[in-house]
């Protein structure tokens, strides 16, 4: 398995306190191991994962690390035909051996050393990368930088969730929950993209709004959002996308039609949710997780964007700024993704 290295300067976790534990450091450089493309970083963006790390949340990691998943630069050498100095590229956020049985049979995400990028390896908030060939895709042509950095994760994820896992069909109606955060924003676009009518919910009426200028339908408060979006409906949704947990899944159950599913990918307000088991088996639903996404999937979201797909970009930092921007998601003012320029 070839590691991911960061290098030059560089965002790294070393305290567990938060944003404030997250510094700029400068990370020696070394030579580029066989089978690896060395990247010159020119945009990266962070996410929840990121912040939870700078508060210790994520106990198996342990600092030094550095942090985040996405990134996107121009390869600066390579030791390997497939790409050459000057390609610019994108990077697919996922940690695994390409060995093993899954991912020779293109399941990366059953991989025994299934990970995230800035997570379960160094991460892209850096100058230089070192990453495996394999995890390296042509850039878009029609994305910006920062908007090439503010895509992969999330829409990876969101992509897996809504395609292969939940099967969002043209014309099906989808609730997001928690609209503000990057991979709902992301499964706004995407399930606009798929051709399904889409629904969402916030705690803020700014996001409300943003919410239905980039796709959704209409917007509802998170409190007790179910009556709303039945109403609004004509009965419920096909689908709900979760990533909240406790706080919305009596309330995502709600909102389903019979026969409808749930696919989640988190739980932010916490580990453990309760579900009304009548609720489940009488309703004739579908409780699916996900987490991330194959390269395969990651291949079908370049496709996607290169039909007009596009993710929605919040703010951007320089990555000297890494704690302000570390702070601006911790104090959930976001609406898509924050991007760090490099
Ligand atoms: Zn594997």
């Amino acid at each position: 398995m070839r590691s991911v290295l960061s290098q030059g300067r560089a965002a790294v976790y070393e305290e567990p306190i938060g944003p404030a534990g997250v510094r700029l450091r400068e990370v020696p450089r070394t030579e580029p191991a066989p089978g690896t493309v060395t990247i010159a970083i020119r945009a990266s963006s962070i996410n929840h994962l990121d912040l939870f790390l700078a508060q210790g949340l994520q106990r198996d990691v342990k600092p030094p690390r550095v942090i985040a998943a996405d990134g996107a630069g121009v390869v600066e050498a390579s030791t390997t035909a497939r790409w050459k100095p000057g390609d610019e590229v994108v990077v697919y956020p996922v940690v695994c051996d390409w060995e093993c049985e899954w991912c020779r049979a293109g399941e990366n995400v059953r991989c025994p050393h299934f990970g995230v990028i800035g997570e379960h390896s160094d991460g892209t908030a850096c100058e230089l990368l070192h990453v495996d060939e394999r995890n390296v895709f042509p850039k878009p042509q029609a994305l910006s930088w920062t908007e090439a950095a503010a895509f992969p994760l999330t829409f990876l994820t969101a992509w897996r969730m809504l395609t292969t896992r939940a099967r969002l069909r043209p014309g099906e109606k989808v609730l997001v929950v928690g609209a503000s955060a990057g991979v709902a924003v992301a499964a706004i676009r995407i399930a606009r993209h798929l051709g399904a009518r889409v629904f969402a919910t916030s705690r803020s009426e700014d996001k409300r709004k943003k919410a239905v200028e980039i796709g959704a339908e209409a917007a509802f408060d998170s409190a007790d959002f179910s009556k709303a979006v039945r109403e609004a409906t004509g009965g419920g949704v096909d689908v709900v996308f979760e990533h909240v947990g406790p706080a919305t899944m009596q309330e995502s159950m709600r909102s389903l039609v019979m026969g409808g599913r749930i696919v989640t990918c988190g739980s932010t307000s916490g580990p453990k949710a309760e579900i009304m088991m009548p609720r489940l088996f009488w309703g004739q639903m579908d409780l699916l997780g996900s987490t991330m996404g194959n390269a395969s999937e990651f291949q079908a979201v370049l496709e996607a964007i290169d039909d007009g797909l596009r993710p929605v970009v919040d703010s951007v930092h320089p990555l000297g700024e890494v704690q302000a921007a570390l702070q601006r998601l911790d104090a959930a003012e976001q609406f898509g993704k924050v991007v760090l320029s490099v």
